[in-house]
């Protein structure tokens, strides 16, 4: 049984006082989301457990993006029902993007459970826990305000902090259920965005991600000419930030002014991460991307000219509706053109609700999984000679800590964020551990496919 399982069996006949038990599934976005609602819950008096059989309330930050995720998250709540029979006072709760997609459907499957928050309302969460007092169950999935001190996570230590800085996304591309599960594009005030931003800085982050669906449309819901440059030239103004990235970007957005900011400003990250999705224009259409297969090339060789050393990270969708052979070879010849320095592959999967939902899921699931495993084989290789090029050469990293897999090494990120490890003691015995939350001059020695090992350069 994994750890975050609930043991109904071992469950205490006492509900021990405020104490949540958090899951999250799916993006960034929703774990920047679970910092936020713990905030509000800290607020409240709550204190975060790592275990259902410790908690008063158990909350599943959900996502809605494939229906595996769903699968997934309908099995944790099935296994909470003999919990509950045994501790009654258990507060269960269901928020995030299902949450949101499925409303008032989830008490009804799951009567057990008692509030279904959406993507906008959670940060309401101990209010709505007190109504929980006089009814049942509560549901609250209305779109609605991005504003005030509510929307603020509370971190105490860490080297990098994602600050959602919009939410929903105006784009209506066929396959994605986050146009109904996020609502409309929403832009924070950059005021507040560099409160924030000020308040992490003096608690120790080194850096900070910016968290937006299409968050190189930032600023347009605002209408006073802010745009994501803008917001970029006034975060990078404060001392003791060490190194700013954004993500997701779609390439409809990326004008020549971001790329010159990005190029002009030392503290923001050589990265762009623009899902390309497909590489035939006929899919590309289907799909809703606004984009044909030619501009999204031009805006690969409008990056690398502009800010050399670029490092481009792209999404890809296999087995969409109707995707031919030679649509496949299509997205397999813009990946050899662009040899991007990671893809993450999705097999299509069709979701309630969404346009493409009228289209026949036609593409059989082994087919499915052969395209994705080659797309994913040629990631490897193409990350491998991007990798292979940078070696003698010096990348400014910023230190995170001991690397996961061998506790011997400290691993960081360079400015285009690719992970390069570096021994943990240098050569005269010394522990580097002191430089995490640094960035460090390494010089790259060797690579595998997926990491680049380096040391510092004297
Ligand atoms: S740009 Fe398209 S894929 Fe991305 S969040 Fe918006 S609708 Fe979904």
């Amino acid at each position: 049984m994994p750890a975050h399982a609930p043991d109904a069996s071992s469950a205490s006949a006492t509900t021990p006082d405020k104490t949540v038990y958090i899951e999250t599934f799916g993006c960034q976005m929703n774990s920047a989301d679970s910092e936020v609602v713990l905030a509000r819950l800290g607020d409240a008096g709550y204190r975060q457990v790592g275990s259902v059989d410790e908690a008063s309330l158990v909350l599943y930050n959900t996502c809605a993006v494939r229906d595996h995720a769903e699968a997934k998250i309908r099995g944790r709540l099935g296994a909470l029902k003999p919990v509950k029979a045994k501790r009654p006072g258990l507060r269960i709760g269901v928020m995030g993007c299902m949450a949101q997609r499925e409303k008032d459907a989830i008490i009804q499957r799951y009567p057990h459970v008692d509030l279904v928050v959406g993507t906008d309302q959670f940060v309401r969460m101990p209010q709505l826990l007190e109504s929980l007092e006089t009814r049942d169950h509560v549901v609250e999935t209305a779109f609605g305000d991005f504003e005030g001190k509510l929307w603020e996570a509370r971190r105490t230590e860490g080297i990098n902090a994602w600050i959602p800085i919009m939410r929903g996304c105006n784009y209506n591309c066929t396959y994605c259920v986050v146009p109904f599960t996020r609502g409309r594009e929403k832009s924070r005030d950059p005021a507040q965005i560099e409160d924030e931003v000020r308040r992490l800085v003096d608690d120790g982050f080194a850096q900070v991600t910016l968290l937006g669906q299409t968050v190189d449309a930032y600023g347009k819901t605002l209408g006073d000419g802010t745009t994501l440059a803008s917001l970029l030239r006034r975060l990078h103004r404060i001392e003791g930030l060490k190194r700013l990235r954004f993500v997701t970007s779609h390439p409809k957005d990326i004008t020549d002014e971001l790329l010159d900011t990005i190029a002009e400003l030392p503290k923001v990250a050589k990265h762009l991460h623009v899902p390309a999705q497909s590489g035939s224009d006929r899919i590309l259409r289907m799909m809703g991307r606004r984009y044909t297969r030619d501009e999204y090339l031009r805006f690969v060789e409008r990056a690398r000219t502009k800010i050399p050393g670029v490092e481009l990270l792209s999404d890809f969708i296999v087995g969409f509706p109707r995707e031919s052979d030679q649509d496949f070879a299509a997205t397999v010849s813009l990946m050899d053109a662009v040899r991007f320095a990671g893809s993450y592959v999705f097999m299509y999967s069709q979701r309630p609700g969404t346009p493409a939902e009228n289209l026949p899921d036609d593409i059989p699931n082994e087919v499915k999984k052969a395209r994705c495993n080659h797309l994913l084989d040629l990631q490897l290789v193409h990350q491998g000679e991007v990798y292979a090029k940078l070696h003698g050469a010096i990348r400014q990293v910023l230190v995170e800590g001991a690397s996961k897999s061998d506790d011997a090494m400290l691993h960081g990120r360079s400015e285009g964020n690719l992970n390069i490890v570096l021994p943990r003691v240098g050569a005269d015995g010394i522990s580097r551990d002191p430089l995490i939350g640094s960035i460090v001059p390494v010089r790259i020695a060797r690579s595998t496919s997926l990491t680049l090992f380096g040391d510092l350069v004297a």
